[in-house]
């Protein structure tokens, strides 16, 4: 049952950075707890209606996840010939399923995901994300470590997309931004194969991680590219990355897009957003950004996360900021008191 909340009772606070936090305001609590891997939160807020969280970090929400998971599916499935066998590295609530669905020529796709209750949450709570995806006899759901399951997986696929959360120091996802990860899943393409990776916040406020996983896939597949879309429930504009052997986005033209779009969808395939022109207007990065991302720096490696030293001129020195309580902490703790 749904736990109903005074407007003014409860918000989700994320923690952008340690200067600012964002309340987003919440009506019901549908879901608060922890897993064996996270914290979780499903909840109804006013602007950006159902949303789920995870430890502390909006994963997706209803009014704006179609933009987020056509964004991240659709570049790789209308660039590859005829994606047939796809491998989904997370993507718990299914709506990257769905999207890899709306492609008549999918055989079989592979959905590997870490935590079985947020999947089995998911599935009661987000019907309009799933779309019974999880149901379609075409899936094999593993509930496993993505990381485990590429070392371990004899099999091959056409489109290979990783939607996981997000890199925190000593998270779960933390060996699947790495060098050695991208090699291993380049062994599992098939001939012509890609893979696309869900890029993290890619805008003028920050764009650090973004380029540290740009760089890292660039030693392992000679075609790497940026984009982004703008995704308001993340408070900011979100990256993406398609990364293969040939494919360039600027090689096919939107007018060949949009007729891939009508070819190729199934009858009931639902785009809200993707077209020719929108699908390259993800990849025009301006000058700031192509100038940001061309730095070098250092790549991730398995014994070498990605960390940024405290900054000694920072004025809120890294040992005198405690984290905001998280978003779910904060709602668990409004419930209660
Ligand atoms: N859109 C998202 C974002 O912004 O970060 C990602 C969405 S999806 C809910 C993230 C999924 O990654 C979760 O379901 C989580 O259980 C899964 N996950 C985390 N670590 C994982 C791992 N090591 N292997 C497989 N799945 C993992």
């Amino acid at each position: 049952m749904p736990v109903n909340l005074k407007p003014a009772d409860a918000f989700l606070v994320e923690t952008l950075d340690r200067y600012d936090l964002y309340h987003f305001r919440v009506s019901h609590l549908y879901v608060s707890g922890m897993t064996p891997f996270q914290q979780i939160t499903i909840a109804e807020t006013y602007n950006y209606g159902r949303v789920l969280a995870l430890d502390g970090s909006i994963q997706s929400s209803e009014d704006d996840e179609a933009i987020y998971h056509e964004a991240l599916v659709q570049p790789a499935m209308l660039l590859h010939p005829g994606p047939e066998r796809v491998l989904v590295i997370g993507g718990g609530e299914g709506a990257t399923l769905r999207e890899v669905y709306y492609h008549r020529s999918v055989r079989q796709a592979t959905m590997v995901d870490l935590d079985e209750a947020v999947v089995a949450l998911c599935r009661e709570h987000l019907p309009s994300w799933h779309k019974g995806s999880f149901d379609d006899p075409r899936t094999r759901l593993v509930i496993g470590d993505g990381r485990q399951f590429v070392e371990q997986d004899n099999e091959k696929y056409d489109v290979v997309v990783i939607d996981i959360v997000d890199m925190l120091e000593g998270g779960p996802a933390q060996l699947l931004y790495t060098r050695r990860f991208y090699e291993l899943v380049r062994g599992r393409l098939s001939p012509g194969g890609i893979v696309v990776v869900q890029g993290l916040e890619l805008s003028h406020m920050d764009a650090q991680q973004h380029g540290a996983v740009a760089r890292t896939l660039r030693a392992v597949f000679p075609q790497v590219h940026s984009y982004r879309a703008p995704v308001g429930s993340f408070l900011s504009s979100w990256g993406f990355l398609l990364a293969s052997d040939w494919a360039d986005p600027w090689a096919v033209s939107s007018v060949e897009i949009d007729e891939r779009l009508r070819e190729r969808l199934a009858p009931l395939a639902s785009i809200d957003h993707m077209d020719g022109q929108f699908f390259h207007s993800m990849f025009g990065l301006d000058l700031a950004l192509k100038k940001e991302l061309a730095k070098d720096g250092p790549m991730i490696e398995d014994d070498k996360p990605l960390v940024f030293p405290p900054n000694p001129d920072d004025p809120i020195f890294e040992d005198q900021w405690t984290a905001g309580p998280g978003l779910t902490a904060q709602v668990q703790r409004l419930q209660v008191g």
